[in-house]
């Protein structure tokens, strides 16, 4: 789950980019989420009385996309015995293409990554996609420790959710000496008292973020440099000590201090995902470089090591913008397929109508499927177990994966001859 995450993300992200920019001509895009549990032919049933319903629309034309669209959620959901194990989003309805009359039926069929946990119809002048950004934005949690010498706070951030766990103090005393006391006893002294914290507030940490199962990092916060001797000493567990992903400065502590680190979260996690992806490219990079015959890049050859099943890690950049096309023969069962940037898609039509089929010779030519080249590739590795990366262009290395290399490149299992 964690290596394939860029991905699903990836893909979740494109899905509800493309469904929350689709408006109907009137309320009449179809949402549908189906939990795990539910009975699909209570779901028929429920479908066939809002079908029922729908013929009381006062709009002709409204009324008629409805009802062809429950019946077409209707066809996709007899598919499933039952919901599959996360639950099932539909989404469908006539979306215009300019005039009234270019309305064309689209219908999309989602597995979301988590199970959802609301099970709803709703008929709206766009699809409902709210539950899915939110579920995106859940995916993850993290644990903060703010701690400085007064004591320590500990939270658990889900998605934009935050929960304080609990609070200590450290009950230790000032930094001055009591009249009478020798210097150095007191440093000595005081010197196990911090001890004694730092055991108790590793303590918390281990009972507090261990028995996480999601937990994908901590992050450590405070005013000076406490923080920092009780990271590097032995208080916390290994464990979760690789899972610390950056120490923050803070001007408060407790529960302001634990604040003042959320803020300062999208961008730790930014930067920490940045570091991820240029360590890949470099891998990349190397290997090219030192002539190990590990490394390849741009679409065909990549594509070509995908199908002989000698990819190890998949590096495909998120900005690169081009579209699969898949063209079929209507007449014999020829295929070709062919990539282009999106605005190559109208005239490359066009060249099809014109053209004989190469096997049959019927001009019956015609795009059957538009993926995004991304979303291809990525299939075709999941098809062989691959590690695939998804990589932004915001670093330098992102940049050059992009413009040098095509935005696909690939580390290889072993040496092609
Ligand atoms: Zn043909």
């Amino acid at each position: 789950m964690a290596k394939q995450s860029s991905v699903t993300r990836f893909r979740l992200k494109k899905a509800l980019d493309t469904l929350a920019s689709k408006e109907g001509r009137g309320t009449e895009l179809i949402s549908l989420y189906v939990t795990p549990g539910k009975q699909i032919f209570d779901v028929m049933n429920y479908l066939r009385q809002e079908s029922c319903t729908a013929s009381n629309i006062k709009s002709a034309s409204t009324r008629k996309h409805v009802q062809d669209a429950i019946v077409k959620v209707m066809q996709r959901l007899k598919l499933f015995k039952e919901p599959p194990q996360n639950g099932l989003i539909i989404f469908c309805g006539a979306i215009p293409h300019g005039a009234p009359g270019t309305e064309e039926m689209e219908t999309y069929v989602i597995i979301p990554p988590e199970p959802i946990n609301i099970y709803l119809y709703r008929c709206d002048a766009k699809f409902y996609v709210e539950p899915l950004e939110e579920m995106m934005r859940e995916k993850e949690s993290y644990g903060v420790i703010v701690i400085d010498g007064s004591g320590a706070a500990y939270a658990v951030l889900r998605g934009r959710r935050l929960e304080i766990v609990r609070e200590i103090t450290s009950g230790l005393p000032g930094k001055h000496r009591a009249g009478g006391q020798s210097a150095r006893r007191f440093e000595r002294l005081r010197e196990m008292e911090v001890n004694e914290f730092y055991k108790r507030a590793g303590g918390y940490v281990n009972k507090i973020f261990s028995p996480l199962p999601d937990l994908k990092g901590l992050i450590i916060g405070g005013p000076g440099p406490t923080k920092l001797d009780f990271e590097s000493g032995d208080f916390i567990n290994y464990m979760l000590k690789q899972k610390i992903l950056a120490k923050v400065d803070t001007a408060y502590i407790g529960e302001q201090g634990v604040k003042e680190v959320v803020e300062k979260t999208p961008e730790i996690l930014r930067h920490v995902r940045y570091t991820e992806e240029k360590r890949f490219v470099q891998q990349f990079l190397y290997e090219l470089g030192h002539d190990t015959g590990l490394a390849t890049y741009g679409e065909f050859e990549v594509r070509e090591a995908l199908n002989k099943g000698v990819v190890k890690t998949l590096l495909l950049s998120e900005a690169l913008e081009v579209t699969r096309v898949f063209v079929k023969c209507s007449s014999c069962a020829y295929t070709e397929e062919k990539s282009m940037k999106s605005f190559e898609i109208p005239r490359f039509e066009q060249e099809l109508a014109n053209r004989p089929c190469p096997k049959c010779s019927m001009p019956s030519l015609a795009i059957s499927e538009k993926k995004d080249l991304v979303e291809e590739l990525a299939d075709l590795g999941d098809q062989t177990g691959v590690e695939i990366e998804i990589i932004s262009a915001e670093t330098e290395e992102g940049a050059q994966l992009l413009q040098s290399f095509g935005g696909v490149a690939a580390i290889l299992r072993f040496k092609q001859s």
